[in-house]
């Protein structure tokens, strides 16, 4: 059973089958219908960290644009068609640097049950495509949807997407350590394990699964023939990065058969101006939050020569465990 704090419905999807599939699995301390979820999320100034302990669950029906254009800060793995889709605000993890704290001002939960509302624009989008160009959609952006995975059931129906649209990638990329049963192995869905060192896990990213058990997790999916993407992004500045790094490059050498990941992202810490912002008040002891990040173009991040060291470092301690350079793709 999932326990919430309160559990708040839009009457417009109170008789949705999922929303009453999702309640099937849920306890809370009262359930109270709404109009727009935006009443209750959108209000300014509230206390996330309250509302992360506490945590509520909003349902709600995602209306408007479902299919955004990536952004330019986050990797496109080579696909021009390149966007990304919501069906849930905030995540189950609590990670310090997460840009989530400076997007939105309410750390309650949103999933929106019209999947299917979203697989039809994905259709439209895709159609819209012109020659043989590969649609690449992240489905896990604005949170963590493989935790959610017994609530929701969102990555399995993402992954039946995959196999009947063989000219769309579904990435979905996860902190945690999902176990793949039943996973058909549609080549076009792709795992993606975010892995960090132990020590920025402890540090940083709470809640979120050990490395151990990540790397256990992606092992598994790769003996099962799934295909797997590493992120090792953000990469975050902390006294010993390098040994910490290395470190997590030599237990990924030697755990994981890195010939069969199809792909790996690395990148450092960066995230919008305006969200930096929020993120700072809603962080203010963080180490990984309140470094003195430079600001270019609208973005904030390491300076320069920390990046560009970092990049490198990470770059030849994959390339000397065997990885081939154009299999990295950088952030
Ligand atoms: S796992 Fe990702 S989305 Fe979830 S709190 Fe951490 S950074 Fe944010």
């Amino acid at each position: 059973m999932w326990q919430f704090n309160h559990i708040y419905i839009e009457k417009e999807i109170k008789d949705h089958p999922r929303t009453a599939e999702i309640l099937k699995k849920c306890r809370s301390n009262g359930i109270f219908y709404i109009d727009r979820y935006m009443e209750l999320f959108g209000r300014k100034k509230q206390d996330i960290h309250f509302q992360i302990e506490h945590r509520s669950l909003i349902l709600a029906k995602a209306s408007g644009e479902l299919i955004y254009r990536g952004s330019p800060m986050c990797q496109d793995y080579g696909r021009r068609e390149f966007y990304y889709t919501s069906l849930m605000k905030n995540c189950l993890y609590d990670c310090e640097y997460c840009f989530l704290k400076g997007m939105y001002d309410c750390g309650y939960l949103v999933i929106f049950v019209n999947i299917e509302d979203v697989f039809e624009a994905a259709e439209q989008k895709l159609a819209g495509i012109s020659g043989r160009q590969t649609m690449y959609l992240s489905v896990s952006f604005d949170t963590d949807l493989f935790s959610f995975e017994k609530l929701t059931g969102y990555c399995r129906l993402w992954e039946e997407f995959a196999s009947n649209h063989p000219e769309c990638e579904i990435e979905v990329r996860t902190k945690g350590a999902p176990a793949f049963e039943n996973f058909s192995t549609a080549s076009n869905f792709i795992m993606a394990f975010t892995l960090s060192p132990t020590e920025i896990i402890e540090k940083f990213e709470h809640h979120t699964a050990p490395l151990e058990m990540r790397v256990n997790a992606a092992n598994s999916a790769i003996e099962k023939n799934a295909t797997v993407r590493l992120c090792i992004d953000p990469m975050i500045y902390v006294k010993n990065w390098r040994k910490d790094y290395a470190e997590l490059v030599g237990q990924l050498a030697t755990c994981v058969d890195l010939s069969k990941v199809r792909d790996f992202g690395i990148g450092t810490f960066r995230i919008s101006k305006e969200y930096l912002k929020r993120l700072r008040e809603a962080e203010p002891d963080s180490e990984a939050a309140q470094f003195p990040f430079v600001t270019e173009g609208g973005y904030a991040g390491y300076p320069q020569a920390i990046k560009e060291e970092m990049i490198n470092f990470l770059m030849k301690e994959l390339k000397n465990a065997g990885v081939p350079e154009r299999k990295i793709f950088i952030s």
